[in-house]
């Protein structure tokens, strides 16, 4: 249904292998360097390294301190490294342009995404609080609020791998689109092919983006409107889909069948869309059956439609969903 180019995503390096640890050592992640490493291109950076903190090197931490949180020599809280780290940034800026998600090492004071341990210097004997975000990814963030980030211990979880890896598609569809030229016509033609994956996260959302994309024709500055898309498509896509709305969508493009079906088909589909909303069978077992009757009985708005071919089947991203 669709064809799926390697895509560049970024990543710590120490993820993939690379001794880079401050003790010298790496956390190669064995799902990321033997799965993922198939169907995307790693950019390896490590930021600590990058900026001359050497191998081995003494271990920082995040610190509260006036308001802000800065990354601090564990031995040594005089030596602050914050201002090199977040410096680091505008050196890779031409890497980071190219890539289309970020896998973050997790718990690390530059490159954790979130629930990294801050210390505070007033209350010693308190454990930490979890709920810092490491320099770098900080930055990244902050340069790069677009950019579909995850951390490798949340990838554990099927349903935020899905959903990250869905997004990284999506983001490198949006980005190929604007490399060719933003058009009224490119601009319709994205949203069309993405409808029912935008549904299955936020129906709201996905009626308020029809709504910008219905103006598009009328609107004097295409550009506003596409960062506007975008930024509303890319927050809508990070949300959580339930079974429940998968279900919703599942119904609605089995509507789209409704005249080439027979009882028996139609009381097969509906019981097997009824039997992954319980729970007892995962996403790939309804969408595979859909795909079957569509080759049968092809319609082309539905051949354009991501939700049907997110990711590459070869991932099994939907068996565990
Ligand atoms: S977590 Fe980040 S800074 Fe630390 S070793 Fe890995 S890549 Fe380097």
């Amino acid at each position: 249904m669709h064809d799926y180019e390697r895509i560049k995503i970024g990543v710590s390096a120490c993820l993939v292998g690379h001794e880079v640890r401050y003790d010298g050592g790496h956390k190669r992640d064995a799902y990321i360097s033997n799965t993922l490493s198939q169907y995307f291109d790693f950019v390896p950076l490590c930021p600590e390294v990058s900026v001359g903190l050497g191998i081995p090197r003494p271990t920082i931490h995040l610190v509260r301190q006036a308001g802000d949180i800065r990354a601090l020599e564990v031995k040594n809280a005089s030596i602050d490294h914050t201002g090199k780290l977040e410096r680091y940034i505008d050196g890779v800026i031409p890497q980071l342009e190219q890539v289309c998600g970020y896998i973050l090492k997790k718990n690390s004071p530059s490159c954790g995404m979130e629930r990294v341990k801050v210390y505070h210097p007033e209350r010693p004997n308190l454990p930490p609080e979890r709920d810092g975000m490491g320099i770098f990814a900080r930055k990244l963030q902050a340069r790069f609020p677009l950019l579909p980030m995850e951390e490798e211990g949340r990838l554990c979880d099927p349903i935020l791998r899905e959903n990250f890896i869905g997004r990284v598609f999506v983001y490198h569809r949006w980005r190929e689109l604007e490399a060719s030229g933003l058009t009224p016509a490119a601009l319709v033609d994205f949203h069309s092919g993405h409808k029912y994956l935008l549904m299955a996260h936020d129906q709201e959302n996905a009626q308020e983006l029809g709504q910008m994309i219905a103006r598009v024709g009328k609107s004097a500055d295409l550009r506003q409107l596409a960062e506007d898309y975008i930024r509303l498509l890319m927050e809508t896509l990070s949300k959580r889909v339930s079974r429940g709305q998968h279900a919703n969508v599942l119904q609605h493009l089995m509507g789209y069948l409704k005249a080439q079906l027979d009882a028996g088909d139609r009381e097969e589909l509906l019981d097997t869309i009824h039997q992954y909303r319980k729970g007892y069978v995962p996403l790939i077992v309804p969408v595979t059956l859909l795909k079957h009757h569509f080759r049968r009985h092809p319609q082309p708005y539905i051949e354009r439609q991501y939700y049907m071919a997110p990711h590459p089947g070869e991932l099994m991203l939907r068996n565990q969903l």
